[in-house]
């Protein structure tokens, strides 16, 4: 059987749509601020993309682009005004920042209650005790793809390849928190592929193109690819070796159009739910 392709573009168009209509009842635009130090092409797009996300919601969006050799100092100073701000309710730093700059303190530095990155310590920390404020956007992402397509990870087998900060991590606890049994692998996992041949629900966040072959996954798998890979072609592809896999799993996410929009959706949900969170709502 033909595995269903899970439309991460069209669930992230409706997703985007219902924030709008809630955004537009507020008394006041949710408001988005991104910082940009540096001029590295890839941030570039993402936050080009992410200014469009801001228009389509109705949102305030603002971007603050500084030159690569800004001082933490200087970075530090920007977040604290943003922290200060009645008209922003997010701010997202946008990473990698140039060497030299502290990443970790900047995070720290965020408001909590303007991290809809879901990078400060704290709502990381709200995370993993199963009491979120806001979702990490990548695992969210497909948190919501699970929930729209009716596959529930209660009870089933799931592997997640990665163990990152803002994705392996916190994926597996999310699937934790929905009583999925989680296994995680990385880099020192010694039989990655048997255990990914076991899952009822493999999710896939390494970042090497051809990782994931047709023998580790399981017949009627859920696949969820996560990565965003360069293959030698320059063409946008995940881990998963996709014809492969899609001859065996259920469900199955196409990159591009599966997690990546998604991920862009979420970082709205997340700025309206603290724009709910400061107006009151
Ligand atoms: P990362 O920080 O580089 O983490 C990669 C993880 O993969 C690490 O935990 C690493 O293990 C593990 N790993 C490396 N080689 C492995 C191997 N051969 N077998 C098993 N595990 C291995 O990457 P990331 O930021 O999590 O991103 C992962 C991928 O997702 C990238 O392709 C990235 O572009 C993509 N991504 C996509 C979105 C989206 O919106 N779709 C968002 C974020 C990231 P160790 O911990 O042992 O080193």
């Amino acid at each position: 059987m033909a595995a269903t392709i899970i439309d991460g573009k069209a669930l992230a168009v409706r997703l985007k749509e219902n924030v709008r209509a809630e955004a537009v009842a507020l008394p006041r635009k949710p408001g988005l601020a991104v910082v940009l130090v540096g001029d590295d092409p890839a941030s570039r797009v993402y936050v080009n993309g992410k200014r469009r996300d801001c228009e389509e919601c109705g949102f305030l969006s603002e971007e603050h682009a500084l030159p690569a050799d800004t001082t933490q100092a200087e970075l530090l100073n920007l977040v604290k005004q943003l922290n200060g701000r009645g008209d922003i309710d997010g701010i997202l730093v946008q990473l990698p920042l140039p060497k030299g700059l502290n990443e970790k303190e900047v995070l720290l530095a965020i408001d909590p209650a303007k991290d809809v990155d879901c990078f400060h310590p704290f709502n990381v920390g709200r995370l993993a005790i199963g009491e979120p404020v806001f979702q990490p956007c990548t695992p969210g992402g497909v948190m919501e793809m699970l929930r729209e397509y009716h596959i529930d990870p209660a009870g089933k087998r799931c592997v997640v390849l990665g163990r990152s900060n803002i994705v392996g991590k916190p994926m597996g606890m999310l699937l934790l928190h929905a009583n999925g049994t989680v296994v995680t692998c990385h880099s020192k996992t010694p039989d990655m592929a048997q255990l990914a041949a076991s899952a009822d629900i493999l999710v896939s966040a390494v970042g090497k193109t051809g990782l994931v072959t047709g023998d580790m996954v399981k017949e009627g798998a859920v696949v969820i690819d996560v990565a965003m890979n360069r293959n030698g072609l320059g063409k946008l592809c995940g881990d998963v070796c996709y014809e492969e896999a899609a001859a065996k799993a259920s469900y199955i996410t196409p990159v591009p159009g599966g997690v990546g929009p998604m991920t862009r959706g979420m970082l709205m949900k997340n700025t309206l739910t603290a724009a709910k969170l400061h107006q009151g709502g």
